[in-house]
């Protein structure tokens, strides 16, 4: 069994979801207000015997207990993987590297080295740079700042770095393990980045490890980074540690942000002691590397960004540094780079400012509660005791117990019988509680369709017949989503979380049987089914919700529904009689 079975088997959806939302019963299935969208009729259901989750209402969308998260959190699969792994008790694997020794991985920063001199030539100097050149100045970076960051330019090309390198003597397997070439199926490597801003990340002791590249229009994505590799694990990198580490230690603080550019343009206008977290939250990796140059970590946070669960696990890096993490709220739709070099002072107000992680989190609860009422009271509760039940020290953990106490209006021995009741928290728990082996209905065209597509290359001329939506399996979606923009199978394969790896591998090596020369009708048919079975199970789906919705809306949903299974099934008898 993968591990992305081992998860959804361990973790029940209902209770992550009932986390966000309170679920009331509805014959076998549980419904709720939709936490995506705002409405007075409940049109978000979820499906025990499934596993699965649908709104009928605004959203129309629906998918298994991975999406729900990735779009309650706005965060990726991977991280939604992480988060339920830790939740469920299990270990994904970390991918085996094969042992590297010391000699060859100079041998990588060496490569990566002579790439940043030669994009930061580019940069400086290339006609194609034209462009490169006018966005850095449209951001205000002053020569210094390309300078110091080491700041580049890639040209538009497929072998323009590969040649430069390979002319000064670097082997090709090197320039390849570095991540700064990729190997195509048919066995040609090409340059990775191609006609971007590069922004070389280098370690605490001042080595490339890897690049992050930056397009120069409005194409997506905005970034891309190197991919894994011996000397780069995006989940271990700090942006700006080579530069920033001595501030931090001499001010005994350090800032974390978000982007290259806000880390880039700190610097330019004094604020030394900044860094970024390549991702939208901390891990533990990091905190640890950070923790012996400062016990004093405020996260640089635009208002909504956060995710609860995101937020939950910080709480937990604060027994880890054995400190309080702050919390710098931006003014809203303002990037912090933006704040920084309109008025510095504001922004050196803003630090002071800083609010305790924890304090930060009950402001951002209440804000949306009437503390009036009952049900909101109880739902203060409900959000931040788990929150509470986090913090190791006793100290801490009485203050904000009394804090909520107060808040609610509750004696405090009310509040401690609850918390009693939690422990252990569910962001501490590591081994599950033993809950009914739950098997969510897998159905197998969603892999068949998956593996004739990448065993087939000449089908994706027909990818725009399924939608990412057809999918039910978060790991299936995830592939196919990825498919769309990756060129072909090798580049699929970095593009996709390393958890997924185990499950792409069993699509790719699939064995089908040998179809000769009518790959094609098999791939559309297939296509048709799968759209059929969403349609399907819409249709089923909003039957067992009848009755607790907006009749009309229902009404031309399921006559929408029914229209197009129609269409479909007249397109396949078409396509029967026709063959
Ligand atoms: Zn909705």
């Amino acid at each position: 069994m993968s591990t992305i079975d081992e998860i959804k088997q361990k973790i029940d959806i209902a209770e992550v979801i009932g986390q966000y939302v309170t679920l009331k019963k509805a014959g076998r299935n549980l419904t709720a207000p939709c936490p995506f969208h705002s409405e007075k009729h409940a049109s978000f259901f979820v499906f025990p015997e499934r596993q699965s989750w649908h709104c009928f209402g605004a959203c129309a969308t629906g998918g298994d207990v991975f999406s729900f998260l990735m779009k309650k959190e706005g965060i990726e699969f991977g991280e939604a993987l992480r988060i339920l792994a830790e939740k469920a008790g299990v270990v994904i694997p970390t991918r085996v590297e094969p042992g590297i020794k010391k000699e060859e991985k100079d041998d990588l920063y060496r490569a990566s080295e002579a790439a940043t001199l030669y994009f930061n030539n580019l940069l400086l100097n290339a006609p194609a740079a034209e462009k490169a050149r006018n966005y850095v100045a449209k951001r205000g970076f002053t020569p210094k700042t390309i300078a110091d960051f080491q700041l580049g330019f890639s040209l538009d090309a497929w072998e323009a770095l590969k040649t430069h390198l390979l002319e000064r003597g670097h082997s090709e397997s090197n320039i390849l393990t570095a991540g700064l070439i990729y190997q195509a199926e048919n066995g040609q490597t090409h340059d990775r980045f191609r006609g971007k801003l590069m922004i070389p990340i280098r370690d605490s002791r001042g080595r490339v490890t890897g690049f992050g590249a930056r397009v120069l229009d409005n194409s997506l994505p905005k970034y891309i980074n190197s991919p894994q590799t011996p000397t780069f694990d995006k989940s271990a990198t700090l942006y700006g540690i080579d530069l920033a580490a001595a501030a931090i230690r001499k001010q005994d603080k350090a800032i974390i942000m978000e982007g290259y550019m806000d880390v880039i343009m700190a610097h330019q206008c004094g604020v030394t002691n900044a860094i970024a977290s390549m991702g939208t939250a901390i891990t533990e990796t990091q905190v640890n590397t950070l923790k012996k140059l400062s016990r004093n970590l405020v996260l640089s946070l635009d208002a909504d960004a956060a995710g609860e669960e995101a937020m939950l696990r910080t709480v937990v890096y604060e027994n880890v540094l054995n400190a309080e993490i702050r919390v710098l709220l931006l003014p809203e739709g303002k990037d912090p780079d933006e704040v920084i070099s309109e008025d510095i002072g504001k922004w050196q107000d803003l630090v002071i400012k800083a609010a305790p992680l924890i304090d930060f989190m009950f402001a951002k609860t209440i804000a949306r509660l009437d503390l009036t009422t009952a049900r909101d009271k109880s739902l203060a509760v409900e959000r931040l005791l788990p929150v509470l039940a986090a913090i190791s020290d006793p100290i801490r953990q009485a203050h904000y117990l009394q804090k909520l106490a107060g808040l609610v209006k509750v004696d405090m021995n009310t509040i401690k019988a609850s918390l009693n009741r939690l422990k252990p928290s569910p962001a501490r728990r590591r081994t599950p509680l033993p809950k009914p082996a739950i098997r969510a209905v897998k159905d197998p065209r969603e892999e068949y369709c998956l593996a004739l597509l990448l065993q087939h290359p000449e089908l994706k001329e027909h990818i725009a017949e399924v939608s990412p939506e057809y999918f039910e399996s978060s790991e299936n979606r995830e592939i196919f989503k990825a498919y769309k923009m990756a060129p072909d199978v090798v580049l699929l394969k970095e593009q996709v979380d390393p958890a997924i790896h185990e499950h792409l591998d069993t699509i790719i090596n699939r064995n089908i049987p040998a179809l000769t020369n009518n790959i094609e009708p098999k791939f559309l048919d297939c296509a048709l089914e799968l759209r059929r079975r969403y349609l399907r199970s819409l249709a089923a789906r909003k039957a067992e919700s009848a009755g607790t919705e907006d009749d009309q809306a229902r009404l031309e949903a399921d006559m929408e529904i029914s229209r197009q299974l129609k269409e479909l099934d007249a397109r396949r008898s078409r396509k029967h009689n026709s063959s």
